[in-house]
């Protein structure tokens, strides 16, 4: 691999969560019954006529200002014609020279250093239907269609080529995916579908200017398929290129099960879909008016929340990054900081126990009993030494049950500390009269044997009492006598 240089252009589909379809008034949900979100336009009957869907031409727009693009005041739909069993008209509505968004830029992370990939551009397409075939239906002689996600709002943004590692090319995609759920355009389930990456793929000997001939892998829909796809084609085009043969322009598909990838079929090129302006449209002009409108509906995007959790919070790059991953983490947690006063204690816990509560319940931070109302007073109790830090970790097992406030919780099971001084003291003298062994060890000069003391006492008192008060007592009672 040291003789060529990786080259990677990724296109990524993205699902945008309208109320209806791009062209018609249907609702799509993800699971309905085959062809129950359909309607004569959608299904591409002869005559229909379709509509612009307003909102998303201002999905689209969000995100091409999300990704610093310049938004085509002038675009049109034009038609990309293809014969598929899923695509009932023959061609899709797509754009084609007039995209809707171009020339943007994408900041990401990867291991702590900030890059960037330029995009070429962003349009907005339907998305086809389904075919279900025999793995699905059980009889190998027939196949289904089911459209209900014919005519779904798709907006695709291509990069340029200009990503060079499988692992960048992840980085770049999760970026994109982060800010799409920022902006909330699209719910991006890439289980479901809603986003799916397309990586092209290339290698050209290190030194060159010259793109080398590409290969396409289809529809990737976890990024980790994604990452062993890309490994698996670096290599095998690798193996092409030293061997002295030249790599097939080519769409090819990745078998998960074989680890291969597979020629689906050749690469088409623009002319060959006989592009033209889709006549039943009308062209589509967005004012600056309403980019200016839109433009402060805008939320703060991941990468400068992170800057500013930083600089404003004193926390950690790392840390930063985790807690910006989702917009509702990053919600979470600032609001659960400028409550409490405790940034760093907050993003401790929230990277610590409650995620371990929200991955073993398998549920998201959104839909947790646990908020930052919860966190914030869990944090007081144990500042102001109601409770220890080791019963705070059961109160917010318990809160995040029930959702019961931590105060009530600690009320409720009394396991407030016992701060009383003649309590803890005569539990000190008592543990101390129990065992005389380490007791003595301490005054001969074993100062660690305190340790088995303290323990002592924090059991008898079922670890609510203060550990600092135990200390001091148990130092005094011992040099005492
Ligand atoms: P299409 O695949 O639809 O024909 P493009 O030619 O615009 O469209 O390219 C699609 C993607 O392929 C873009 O993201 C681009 O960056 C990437 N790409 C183009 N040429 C190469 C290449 N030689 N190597 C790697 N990626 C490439
Ligand atoms: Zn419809
Ligand atoms: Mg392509």
């Amino acid at each position: 691999m040291e003789k060529y240089e990786i080259v990677i252009g990724l296109e990524i589909h993205v699902e945008l969560c309208t109320q209806s379809k791009l062209f018609c008034n249907c609702a799509y949900t993800f699971g309905a019954s085959a062809n129950d979100c359909t309607c004569p336009i959608c299904l591409g009957m002869p005559g229909t006529l379709p509509v612009i869907n307003q909102r998303a031409l201002e999905f689209a727009v969000r995100a091409g200002l999300a990704m610093n693009c310049e938004i085509t005041t002038y675009s049109k739909f034009d038609r990309k014609n293809y014969f598929y069993p899923d695509l009932p008209k023959n061609y899709q509505i797509s754009q084609y020279d007039l995209p809707l968004c171009r020339n943007g830029v994408v900041t990401y992370l990867m291991d702590g250093e900030t890059k960037t990939v330029a995009l070429r551009r962003i349009h907005l397409e339907e998305d086809a239907g389904k075919s279900i075939h025999a793995e699905v239906t059980g009889d190998p002689t027939r196949s289904f269609m089911d459209f209900n996600r014919a005519g779904v709002p798709l907006m695709e943004i291509v990069s340029e080529p200009e990503i060079h590692s499988p692992e960048e090319a992840i980085a770049y995609c999760r970026a994109v995916k982060e800010i799409l759920e920022y902006i909330e355009v699209s719910d991006c389930n890439m289980e479901e579908g809603s986003l799916r990456c397309e990586p092209n793929i290339s290698l050209r000997p290190r030194g060159s200017k010259e793109l080398g001939t590409r290969t396409e892998i289809k529809n990737k829909n976890s990024f980790q398929e994604l990452l062993v796809a890309m490994e698996y084609e670096v290599k095998r085009q690798a193996r092409i290129l030293d061997s002295g043969g030249e790599v097939v322009q080519e769409t090819l598909l990745f078998d998960t099960n074989t680890g291969k990838t597979v020629a689906m079929r050749g690469k088409e090129e623009a002319d060959d879909y006989r592009y033209f302006p889709e006549p039943d449209l009308v062209h589509v002009q967005i004012d600056n008016e309403w980019i200016q409108e839109i433009q402060p509906t805008l939320p703060e995007l991941p990468a400068s929340r992170r800057t500013r959790f930083i600089e404003d919070y004193g926390i950690s790059p790392a840390n930063a990054e985790y807690l910006t991953a989702t917009r509702q983490m990053a919600d979470f947690f600032e609001e659960a900081a400028k409550l409490s006063g405790e940034p760093t204690i907050c993003a401790n816990w929230i990277m610590g126990d409650l995620s371990r509560l929200l991955n073993t319940a398998e549920i998201e931070l959104i839909d947790s009993k646990v908020t930052p109302s919860h966190l914030s007073e869990l944090i007081t109790l144990i500042n102001n030494n109601t409770i220890s830090g080791k019963i705070a970790k059961s109160v917010l097992d318990d809160a995040f049950e029930t959702g019961k406030m931590p105060k009530q919780i600690v009320e409720d099971k009394g396991l407030a500390q016992i701060t009383d001084t003649s309590e803890i003291e005569a539990i000190v003298m008592q543990v101390v009269e129990e065992n005389p062994g380490p007791a003595q060890d301490y005054r001969d000069g074993t100062k660690k044997a305190i340790g088995f003391l303290v323990g002592q006492v924090m059991k008898a008192t079922r670890g609510k009492a203060n550990p600092q008060l135990v200390n001091q007592i148990l130092t005094q009672v011992l040099s005492a006598d």
